[in-house]
């Protein structure tokens, strides 16, 4: 069976972890989560970092620190994971869905502003697969209405925004660096995995303060260990977000292998667009955009099918062939938690993708032989 994912060990974690648990400092923000961050800070721009436990903590951190108050308005696309919304409603917001693009799952900006009311209070846009949406468009309609962005960047980690006006030599800008906030991922489905795990960067210097403190319960611990005060003690509202050296460490020994991952990964992908662009071209199915305002990390390959029946077909053949290809969210607004709190909005761009999206097999150790026999299927399934 080719798995659809299968988590990459790049052999140091094992080392790294031992050396965390000899030098007997078990708990968080030690040497490795400090190595880690500083090395995101430095290498995408990143005004500050702090590992978190996953990416639904960080997103957890960013609702408390936007100071969602119950019946504050949030606009997030509704094809997205649980983790998006769940964060804002735990806060008491009230979640306006965005429908996608109708080419690409992200959120489409152009009919952002008709959502937007005096409730509104932040806007998240999630760069699906790890492909930026319209950072400009979305910044400047923040500043616009007087909103916060947090990016919900867990697929975007080594993914970038070209902006496309203005400088024609415009300098890309990693996703992430771009919203007030933003939320990252190390769950093992993702490019960079700790098993599960995440990332807050914060882009906006006022909530570096506050974030520190939400990250250790509520304490300025953080400030006490770098000798700033001579006590500390319980200041805020907060949680236990950080995660243990020992999970830091295991993060370290991938942080280091980023750019050989993110290459073999590219490889990969190239594989199977230049493979599958032709049946494309016949309309078989569509295969992922880029748009011109964005790059591609690689995070995911993914068709769209004409219809679910197509898609379905599609799933079955490959698993008769003993490859696990897998559709992706169920629509958050037509979920059982939210149906009945939506405002009845038809979304139907969310609702397509729901039933026509279908991702491929797509790891490190997938092998060219693996590729060619998915394609191989694919290609059988047309009759090509
Ligand atoms: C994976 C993912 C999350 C959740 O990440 P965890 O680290 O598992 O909490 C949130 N949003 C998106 C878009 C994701 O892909």
């Amino acid at each position: 069976m080719i798995p659809f994912n299968k988590p990459y060990l790049t052999g140091k974690e094992a080392h790294y972890m031992y050396e965390a648990v000899f030098t007997g400092k078990l708990s968080g923000n030690g040497m490795f989560t400090q190595r880690c961050q500083a090395y995101f800070e430095q290498r995408f721009g990143f005004k500050k970092c702090l590992l978190t436990t996953s990416c639904t903590d960080a997103l957890e951190m960013a609702a408390i620190l936007c100071d969602i108050k119950p019946g504050d308005e949030v606009i997030i696309p509704s094809y997205t994971f649980v983790s998006t919304a769940l964060a804002f409603v735990r806060q008491g917001a009230k979640i306006v869905f965005a429908d996608s693009q109708a080419n690409h799952p992200n959120l489409d900006v152009d009919r952002i502003e008709a959502l937007i009311n005096s409730k509104t209070k932040v806007i998240v846009p999630v760069h699906y697969a790890g492909m930026a949406c319209d950072m400009d468009q979305i910044m400047a309609l923040a500043a616009k209405y007087n909103l916060l962005v947090v990016e919900d960047a867990a697929q975007a980690i080594d993914s970038y925004y070209v902006p496309t006006t203005g400088d024609v030599e415009a300098t890309p800008r990693p996703l992430g660096s771009i919203g007030h906030l933003s939320a990252f991922s190390f769950h093992e489905t993702k490019n960079i995995i700790s098993g599960e795990g995440g990332m807050l960067a914060i882009n906006d210097d006022r909530f570096i303060h506050r974030a520190e403190i939400i990250w250790e319960k509520g304490t300025n611990r953080a400030e006490f260990f770098r000798g700033e005060v001579n006590k500390y003690g319980w200041v805020d509202i907060g949680s236990s977000f950080l995660p243990s050296e020992v999970i830091a460490a295991f993060l370290w020994a991938q942080v280091e292998q980023l750019d050989v991952i993110q290459d073999k990964r590219k490889q990969h992908w190239n594989r199977y667009y230049e493979a599958l662009k032709p049946l494309a071209d016949k309309g078989y199915f569509s295969i992922p955009a880029i748009p011109d305002y964005a790059t591609n990390n690689a995070h995911m390959f993914y068709l769209v099918c004409p219809s679910l029946d197509e898609r379905t077909k599609l799933i079955n053949t490959l698993k008769q062939n003993d490859i696990l290809a897998v559709f992706h969210y169920l629509s958050l607004h037509s979920s059982p938690y939210y149906t009945d709190k939506h405002d009845g909005r038809v979304l139907p761009n969310c609702d397509m993708f729901t039933d026509c999206l279908v991702r491929l097999p797509l790891f490190y150790e997938l092998t060219n032989e693996n590729l060619d026999k998915i394609i191989e299927t694919i290609k059988s399934v047309y009759s090509m």
